[in-house]
């Protein structure tokens, strides 16, 4: 099952090709850094993606990278993101993009994020772009005003449907921007030429003039030529509902004349901050190098984020992090100790490994439920009524989806140095040195820690407890 927002509910998956899943996922904006908001997006994209192979599907996956045509506002408002940010460095947008889209695929590759099978920039589709819009003008579904083209949405009779919208409370002068251009509220440009940025740093020969996309058309024209006029899934943050993807849906149908033109719609919801929505227009953003830089695995933060179900909004903190980082490495601790009890990970399941696997597979099969999932993979090895090596077997198995690095974190626990000290050992020094700490004896807390710290053992206090470490880990 899967949750459509195309119909607002859960419905049974059946891609339109048997065994065959077309998906295209919304991809970055290349001015900045990704913030982790926006990597919850991704790792919503993967954990699908992964699951769906997993199922035996044949997925293509398109991702488009936004190099041209964003402005601030997703509703032709504000400024050029791309041109404002390269006139702020003196650099070309070309240069920015580039440097902002090898940033992106290094945060994903750091998330265990698969590439997708395709990934299309939008300056390298002007021609797709153009060819689509002509289709939408042979309907007669477009106006030229003021030098831009627009598409009129009263042409389209299903116009919002995805976000539920209403044509007649979509007022223009509900905007903080008002386009008179506009013949009703929701219009939007398809393509610019002399009426905004007369700096634009791009620009193309078109049917309407020299100048640029607006921004949704990217996404109508990429997705179709990669994944054909019709497809499965398609998906974004919960912020795209509205304008983005009710417009892409627009254009599409309005080219094509099929409806509809995905089946399934996937949203994740937001992260957020304590002090509210994170941004990546407004500064002050947390990137995945902003939590290395605090010390924390990136895998850890892909831990903390399959702990929330991705249709639920989740708070960002850094003790939530630390929480993560501690659940995931005592998961590897566990599997560690699993492997030390076996060298032989490779066997058939029985029952007992089955019915986690199982257990498993329904937690994805009901609405990609991850932390359901990382249930059952806690439980499996912490069951000592499954043998340590299909426990171990089971545990990779399930690592295929949640891609959190297991068997390689194992294996380097592995390699490290046998242990200075029995762990049962430093157990009993850290509940010491608590209680030391408890009756302020910090003197004898700090000999404690050093003694461990001499023998290769580290300790950290962290809002949850002390763990602990081998030194290098
Ligand atoms: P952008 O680069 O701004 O186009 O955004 C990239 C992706 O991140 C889109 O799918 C957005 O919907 C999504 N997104 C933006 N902010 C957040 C957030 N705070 N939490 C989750 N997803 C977000
Ligand atoms: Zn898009």
């Amino acid at each position: 099952m899967l949750y459509n927002t195309l119909g607002r509910s859960l419905m049974e998956f059946a891609p339109i090709k048997a065994g065959e899943v077309g998906f295209y996922g919304c991809g970055p904006t290349v001015y900045n850094y990704a913030h982790i908001g926006n990597l919850r997006a991704y790792v919503t994209h993967d954990i699908l993606c992964k699951t769906l192979r997993r199922f035996g599907y044949k997925v293509t996956h398109v991702m488009n990278i936004t190099d041209v045509g964003h402005l601030s506002g997703d509703n032709d408002e504000g400024d050029d993101k791309m041109v404002k940010t390269a006139e702020e460095r003196g650099k070309s947008v070309l240069e920015i993009a580039d440097f902002y889209t090898k940033a992106f695929f290094h945060d994903t590759e750091r998330l265990n994020i698969a590439r997708p099978n395709v990934v299309c920039k939008a300056t390298e589709h002007i021609g797709d772009m153009i060819a689509l819009i002509k289709r939408i003008e042979a309907r007669g579904w477009t106006y030229q005003a003021g030098g831009n083209l627009y598409y009129d949405i009263s042409k389209f009779p299903h116009y919002g449907e995805l976000a539920g919208l209403r044509l007649d409370t979509l007022k223009t002068g509900a905007r903080t921007e008002i386009d008179t251009n506009k013949r009703n509220g929701g219009d939007f440009v398809l393509w610019f030429t002399k009426s905004k940025f007369e700096n634009q740093a791009l620009v193309w020969d078109s049917p309407w003039g020299r100048g640029y996309p607006g921004w949704h058309i990217e996404c109508s024209a990429m997705s179709m030529k990669y994944l054909g006029e019709q497809f499965d899934i398609h998906s974004g943050g919960i912020d795209h509902i509205q304008i983005h993807h009710t417009n892409e849906i627009a254009q599409s149908e309005a080219a094509t004349g099929k409806h509809p033109w995905v089946k399934y719609w996937v949203h994740n919801e937001f992260l957020v901050l304590d002090k509210g929505k994170m941004s990546k227009s407004k500064g002050g953003f947390i990137t995945l190098q902003t939590l290395v830089d605090a010390g924390y695995d990136p895998l850890d933060y892909r831990y903390f984020l399959l702990g929330g179900h991705y249709r639920n909004q989740v708070q960002f903190s850094y003790e939530s992090m630390d929480g993560a980082r501690n659940s995931r490495k005592s998961l590897i601790k566990e599997l560690a100790a699993l492997a030390r009890k076996t060298r032989d990970s490779g066997q058939q399941l029985g029952d007992g490994a089955r019915a986690y696997i199982t257990q498993f597979d329904k937690a994805l099969e009901d609405d990609l439920n991850t932390p359901k999932a990382l249930a059952a993979l806690r439980t499996i090895i912490k069951d000592a009524a499954v043998q340590p090596a299909e426990a171990l077997a089971a545990a990779f198995d399930m690592d295929g989806v949640l891609g959190l690095g297991l068997r390689e974190a194992c294996e380097k626990a592995l390699a490290a140095p046998e242990h200075a000290v029995p762990a049962a050992e430093i157990e009993a020094l850290i509940a010491e040195r608590a209680a030391a700490k408890k009756m302020r004896d910090f003197a004898k807390a700090d000999a404690i820690r050093a003694g461990l710290k001499e023998r290769g053992i580290m300790l950290e206090d962290t809002p949850t407890g002390t763990v602990w470490s081998l030194r290098g880990e």
